[in-house]
């Protein structure tokens, strides 16, 4: 999902943190990705309300995809250990 920067028009990611994932696993780094900051090469992080609102709308949406994406992980885990 490319998203461009607001301020220099370049390409902007998602924060991506090796530390969470190390720390909490596949979950751990999913939150993140779903509640960290989005990062331009260029500009660093850009907060979330500097975008565009079509921007935050598609944001919003992946956010929730990744939350039920972790809910359904947690949940799997837990029938799995339960066997
Ligand atoms: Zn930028």
């Amino acid at each position: 999902m490319a998203i461009a920067c607001p301020r220099c028009g370049g390409t902007v990611s998602r924060a991506y943190s090796s530390k969470a994932q190390v720390a909490a696993g596949l979950v751990g780094a999913m939150f993140y990705a779903a509640f960290g900051a989005l990062q331009c090469k260029t500009c660093g992080k850009i907060p979330r309300s500097e975008f565009p609102t079509e921007v935050q709308t598609r944001l919003a949406l992946t956010t929730t995809a990744l939350i039920v994406g972790a809910v359904a992980l947690l949940v799997v885990c837990f029938v799995v250990l339960a066997k």
